[in-house]
């Protein structure tokens, strides 16, 4: 933290040049990310490590967007071998400045997964039967764990999301092609839905679902957590070029430094 209010205080000092030198400074947050994380990343007002996994490797999430809006966290590659969607949060994040909302992506967040090509971490538990919500000793593809929250990787979710609070979460999985149905705010999911071009689903898994990183959060907070599931093989040109705008659209949200006519769908 104090390398990060020594940036700020030198990004502040930055700021003011800026907005003297630009004719156009579209808010002081863009511009003070613009100072902080140079020229490629725009987007990007912050980075955190929210924890590591089994292996050793960091789960980062980029923050991203404008502070004060609705708060929003999109996150990909819980399973590991459901890693296409997390195009759609490195685009995000590699873009233009985002406006509208209040913005976290955890692109990878089972990055043991994505290295082996596997659904579970590196102990072999399905990360999102492992959150303390109805818990069951489950085992198979399911395998739970020895116990809620037995993971690395399931703990540092629950320090993050207890921090950021988001109003809104959307879990991006493969291969159901749809939004789930089955969850606290049903318009919500209808909203979704429409917005990304993917038909509504229920995903009760048989019943109660045990131990969600969804079902976890909509019990406990006051924000929504909503599943969203792309088909088997999304091509990059859904991924990278159609889905970011769709997904920003959802809250009204844009990139780029301009909002006139921009805004839609
Ligand atoms: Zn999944």
């Amino acid at each position: 933290m104090g390398a990060m209010s020594r940036r700020l205080g030198t990004s502040l000092a930055i700021l003011a040049l800026l907005a003297a030198a630009a004719p156009v400074v579209p808010t002081a947050a863009t511009a003070a990310a613009q100072a902080r994380q140079g020229p490629d990343r725009p987007a990007v007002i912050g980075k955190r490590v929210i924890g590591e996994s089994v292996r050793g490797r960091d789960i980062v999430a980029w923050h991203l967007g404008e502070v004060g809006k609705p708060r929003v966290l999109l996150v990909a590659t819980m399973h590991g071998n459901e890693g296409a969607p997390r195009q759609i949060l490195q685009t995000l994040r590699d873009g233009q400045t985002i406006h509208g909302i209040d913005l976290w992506v955890l692109p990878t967040y089972n990055p043991d997964g994505l290295a082996a090509g596997t659904r579970k971490n590196a102990h072999g538990v399905d990360l999102n039967r492992n959150f303390p919500y109805h818990w069951a000793d489950l085992d198979g593809s399911y395998e739970s764990g020895p116990k809620a929250g037995s993971e690395p990787e399931t703990r540092a979710m629950m320090r993050f999301l207890r921090k950021i609070r988001p109003a809104w979460i959307v879990s991006f999985h493969q291969p159901l092609h749809g939004v789930d149905t089955d969850t606290k705010r049903p318009a919500f999911s209808r909203r979704v839905a429409r917005h990304l071009h993917l038909p509504t689903k229920s995903f009760t898994c048989g019943g109660v679902c045990h131990g969600t990183m969804t079902g976890w959060f909509n019990d406990r907070f006051k924000g929504t957590a909503l599943t969203v599931e792309y088909g088997a093989h999304p091509g990059p040109r859904q991924m990278r070029r159609r889905a970011p705008g769709q997904v920003l659209s959802i809250w009204g949200a844009f990139r780029g430094t301009w909002a006139v006519g921009q805004a839609g769908d």
